[in-house]
């Protein structure tokens, strides 16, 4: 998907402040940060949505999802975010209605300060 903005950022094409790569999964902080940590962890494979991974859950789209989660947790540690006194939430928006304004799939990592809940 030589249009989509992540699958550019996942080949270099466009910079990104990474914070974590690997064969699987890159994380990068996002460009209009809504909290004092807010990274986006990514597929490096171009999924449109969470509603595109396989519902097959021993496959390689069971696989990336793990992989999803397991970075989003290593994010939090290393921001700092881990403390009970802490916390953090995980974010991914999905469809017009539910805020998605990059159609590549992404966990949000979000921390650093108190954050509203409902969402807007
Ligand atoms: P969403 O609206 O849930 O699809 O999230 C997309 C996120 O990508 C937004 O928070 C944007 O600020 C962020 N974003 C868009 N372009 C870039 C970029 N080039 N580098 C980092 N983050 C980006």
């Amino acid at each position: 998907m030589n249009n989509c903005i992540f699958c550019r950022i996942v080949a270099g094409e466009i910079p990104a402040a990474l914070v974590h790569s690997d064969e699987r999964v890159i994380a990068f902080r996002d460009v209009t940060p809504q909290a004092p940590v807010h990274v986006l962890v990514v597929p490096r494979r171009h999924v449109g949505s969470l509603l595109d991974l396989a519902s097959d859950d021993r496959g390689e789209d069971a696989a990336l999802a793990v992989a999803l989660f397991a970075v989003a947790a290593q994010v939090v540690r290393v921001e700092g975010l881990a403390d009970v006194a802490r916390g953090f939430r995980l974010v991914i928006n999905t469809g017009p209605e539910g805020g998605q304004s990059v159609p590549h799939l992404h966990l949000h990592v979000l921390g650093g300060r108190r954050l509203a809940w409902p969402p807007g």
